[in-house]
């Protein structure tokens, strides 16, 4: 039998981020058990020219940073602050658990091992030799999987494959087995947008790429979401939000708004974007995979065959000098809501719109430093993951309602305003910063309207 105070499932950001909260904000202990082999979760798998996308800056736990706050020299993002890659992120999350987790004493990882619990029960089973054990929780169990999706590198593609077809997960790009003739790259997603960025910096010319996107999406410009010098910058990026949600006539208005900023981005302007994911992109990114002329927009594929892909709406040929590039994963999963504080219990979800790694941490705060769990829940209230363009306005109502009702309680509010992880905790050294003093008085004059009108355009979609 196992004691612990918190049992933490699944050591990938969240569960560490929870982690470092609770180490340094109480003294209590916590068991972090992963069904993989390695702290660091999904990255652990990742294919090997996947990087954050946002800066290294605000990622990972809060007592550790990550990356030495470089500014990429060369590239597609040179100017831009450094963004990890998966080498990167594993030896990071590695350092994180053995230099700073374990020496204290009080935490136990326990790797290859699946939860297996049931109500009221807590239950370990290693996946290496299939023993049993009961885990006494005092506190809490801390469940990161909630939302758990699946990503190309671990999951079936959605769809069927005949025998002979050249297939491989993202990843398998960098270790095909022979040249291709073309790549046919499936999905519109983080994935797909990595996959061909990667294929046209390795010189595969665009014409020899076909791109299966089932949507269109919203890319948020990666020149508003910088930290430290153009930390003015991103606060911009707010003044043009809050400005463009006072004004518009509807969610599509309101798009319109922020791409005319350049706030969001699109690939193809002349198709309407129905995706959302949170994703940040570059301009210079975006500018070369409008090089990719061969866009398939038929839906979802159904089956590759070896001479056809046939897809919800059509068809299109292929052949045997194709490799066909699944980044179609599912992502996050969308499952019904419920409360992240129960007693015994701690379900990760978002709580608003904005970088994960700080709401990973802010939930371990609020934990340690609140002191019921009805109070914890006012101040951090689960939404859904976004999908769609108006998700972004009720994820970004609850960020402004949140931030209101944690400014309230004082333990919050000032490890928010001081946490590394945290965007705009850094303003105040920019205060007198000619863009923080006009967006300021922007924010000032048109907050109410924004928050007003955005409730309004958002009851229109429901
Ligand atoms: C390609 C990619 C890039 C991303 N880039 C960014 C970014 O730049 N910025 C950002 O904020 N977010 C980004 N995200 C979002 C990402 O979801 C988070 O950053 C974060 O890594 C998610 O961490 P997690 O701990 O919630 O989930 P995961 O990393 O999926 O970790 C969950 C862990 O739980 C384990 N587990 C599940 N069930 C069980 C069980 N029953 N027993 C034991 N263990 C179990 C799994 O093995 C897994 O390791 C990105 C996501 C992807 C896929």
């Amino acid at each position: 039998m196992i004691e612990t105070d918190y049992l933490v499932v699944g050591a990938g950001a969240a569960g560490l981020s929870f982690t470092d909260a609770v180490l340094t904000h109480s003294d209590a202990t916590v068991t972090v058990v992963d069904r993989r082999h390695a702290p660091g979760g999904h990255w652990v798998d990742a294919y090997p020219f996947v990087r954050l996308h946002q800066p290294s800056a605000f990622y990972g736990v809060a007592s550790v940073p990550l990356g030495k706050d470089a500014v990429e020299r060369a590239g597609l993002d040179a100017g831009f602050y450094e963004m990890a890659g998966a080498d990167e992120l594993r030896a990071y999350y590695l350092e994180v658990l053995h230099r700073h987790f374990l020496p204290t004493g009080r935490v136990r990882f326990l790797p290859c091992t699946d939860y297996a619990g049931a109500e009221g029960t807590h239950r370990l089973v290693s996946r290496l030799t299939g023993e049993a054990r009961e885990v006494r929780v005092r506190r809490k169990l801390v469940d990161t999987t909630y939302l758990e999706g699946s990503i190309p590198a671990t999951g079936a593609p959605p769809f069927e494959v005949a025998p002979g077809v050249r297939l491989v997960p993202a990843g398998g790009v960098t270790r095909i087995a022979g040249s291709a003739r073309r790549f046919c790259v499936i999905g519109a997603g983080k994935t797909a947008l990595d996959t061909c960025v990667w294929l046209l910096n390795q010189g595969v010319a665009p014409t020899a790429i076909r791109w299966i996107k089932p949507r269109e999406g919203w890319w948020l410009n990666r020149r508003y979401h910088q930290p430290h010098a153009l930390l003015p910058d991103f606060y911009a990026g707010a003044g043009l939000q809050m400005q463009a949600m006072a004004e518009a006539t509807s969610i599509d208005d309101l798009f319109g708004r922020l791409e005319a900023d350049g706030f969001f981005l699109r690939v193809d302007r002349s198709v309407p974007a129905t995706m959302l994911h949170g994703a940040i992109a570059s301009e210079s990114e975006v500018e070369l995979l409008r090089r990719i002329a061969d866009v398939v927009r038929l839906g979802r594929v159904q089956r590759i065959e070896r001479d056809r892909i046939v897809l919800d709406d059509g068809e299109v040929p292929t052949d045997e000098g194709t490799v066909h590039v699944h980044c179609a994963a599912e992502g996050l999963r969308r499952p019904p809501l419920r409360p992240i504080y129960e007693p015994g219990r701690v379900t990760v979800q978002p709580c608003y719109w904005g970088f994960a790694s700080f709401q990973f941490a802010l939930l371990g705060v609020v934990e340690c430093l609140v002191g019921s769990d009805e109070e914890r829940n006012s101040l951090c209230r689960p939404i859904r993951y976004w999908d769609r363009p108006a998700d972004y306005l009720a994820a970004y109502l609850a960020l402004l309602a949140g931030d209101r009702a944690r400014a309230k309680v004082p333990a919050v509010a000032e490890w928010a305003k001081d946490c590394r992880l945290n965007p705009l905790g850094g303003l105040g050294q920019h205060r007198d910063h000619p863009l923080v003093v006009a967006t300021r008085e922007r924010i000032k004059q048109v907050g109410p309207a924004a928050v007003a009108n955005a409730a309004k355009l958002l009851a229109a979609t429901r």
